[in-house]
């Protein structure tokens, strides 16, 4: 029912998300583990972009993330004069769970519209929509390229995401 639920929605719906982002996501879930590890996605919604991540303190106690509505606040602020948004939510499951739990589907439906990445054993991505996260695929599959691809006209993401900020 749940991957019914996805080519239902939008068959052709992928999130790129640079592997240079994905190390990152790795990296700090593992600085972070056994607790979760979270933060947000910021980038583009109309061509379902990561072009940052942000690794933000986890305000919930063991086996929970909840992020701090401030620094939720202040991202999407700081994203608006990139000319970006913040997408949704990242978290890890350190046990390695690669979907998102119940909680996190209660979470997100309060949450619509939101794009949601799980960092476990996979990495993993998801929309709300309806009430529950539908998957999503990610893409780009490889390194390389494709990502630059979706830079026309600016300053490579990927890159500036890598290096050049703090
Ligand atoms: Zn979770």
């Amino acid at each position: 029912m749940k991957r019914r639920a996805v080519a239902i929605g939008s068959p052709a719906r992928v999130l790129h998300l640079p592997p240079a982002l994905r190390a990152r996501l790795r990296q700090h879930a593992a600085s972070q583990a056994p607790e979760e590890a979270c933060g947000l996605l910021v980038g583009r919604r109309a061509s379902m972009e990561v072009v940052d991540v942000l690794c933000l303190p986890n305000r919930a106690p063991l086996g929970r993330f909840a992020l701090d509505p401030l620094a939720l606040i202040d991202a999407e602020e700081r994203a608006a004069v990139d000319g970006l948004e913040v997408l949704g939510p990242w978290h890890s499951h350190p046990g390695g769970e690669p979907g998102p739990s119940e909680h996190d589907h209660a979470s997100a439906s309060r949450w619509p519209g939101t794009i949601w990445v799980v960092v476990g054993a996979e990495i993993t991505a998801w929309c709300s929509e309806a009430g529950a996260l539908q998957a999503v695929r990610l893409g780009p599959a490889i390194e390389g390229g494709v990502v630059q691809s979706a830079a026309r006209g600016g300053p490579d993401p990927a890159a500036r995401a890598a290096g050049g900020r703090r």
